[in-house]
């Protein structure tokens, strides 16, 4: 498929994400700072999400999950290897 289908897990760049100041990305704070909350997961430099809940945000931008994932990577918070925010 395209670069930006989502089939692999979908993971948040929580610092990046909540830097930015963009009005598009308010939801998906929002969203995130509310699944850290529901996992008491407060001290991750990243959060993996839900296919589900990319689903339903994706609703809200009136967009595709890949739409949205292709959003969220031309604004630089996704992470594709997490792994490899450890090893710098
Ligand atoms: P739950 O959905 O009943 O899940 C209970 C526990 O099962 C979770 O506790 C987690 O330890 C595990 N779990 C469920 N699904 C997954 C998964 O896809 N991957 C992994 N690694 N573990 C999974 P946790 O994390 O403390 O979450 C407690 C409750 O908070 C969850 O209960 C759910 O109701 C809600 N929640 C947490 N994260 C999310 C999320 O990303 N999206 C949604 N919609 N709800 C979430
Ligand atoms: P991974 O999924 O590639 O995640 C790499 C590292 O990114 C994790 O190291 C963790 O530090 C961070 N990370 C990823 N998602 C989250 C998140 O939602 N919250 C937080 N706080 N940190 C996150 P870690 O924990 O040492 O895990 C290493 C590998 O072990 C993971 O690689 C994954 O393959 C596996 N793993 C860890 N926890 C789970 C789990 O709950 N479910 C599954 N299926 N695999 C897990
Ligand atoms: P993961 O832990 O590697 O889980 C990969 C997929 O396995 C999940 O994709 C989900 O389809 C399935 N899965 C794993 N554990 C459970 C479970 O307890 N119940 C159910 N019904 N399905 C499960 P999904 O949902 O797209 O989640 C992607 C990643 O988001 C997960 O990777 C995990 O890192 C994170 N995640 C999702 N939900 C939770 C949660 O409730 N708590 C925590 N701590 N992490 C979650």
């Amino acid at each position: 498929g395209t670069p930006f289908e989502p089939a692999g897990k979908i993971v948040l760049d929580l610092e990046k994400l909540y830097d930015q100041t963009h009005e598009e990305l308010a939801y998906v704070a929002k969203y995130a700072r509310a699944i850290q909350q529901q996992r008491g997961d407060y001290n991750g430099r990243v959060l993996s999400i839900r296919a589900d809940d990319l689903r339903a945000l994706a609703i809200v931008y009136d967009q595709s999950p890949s739409g949205l994932v292709e959003r969220l990577t031309e604004h630089g918070v996704l992470v594709s290897d997490p792994r490899a925010l450890f090893n710098s």
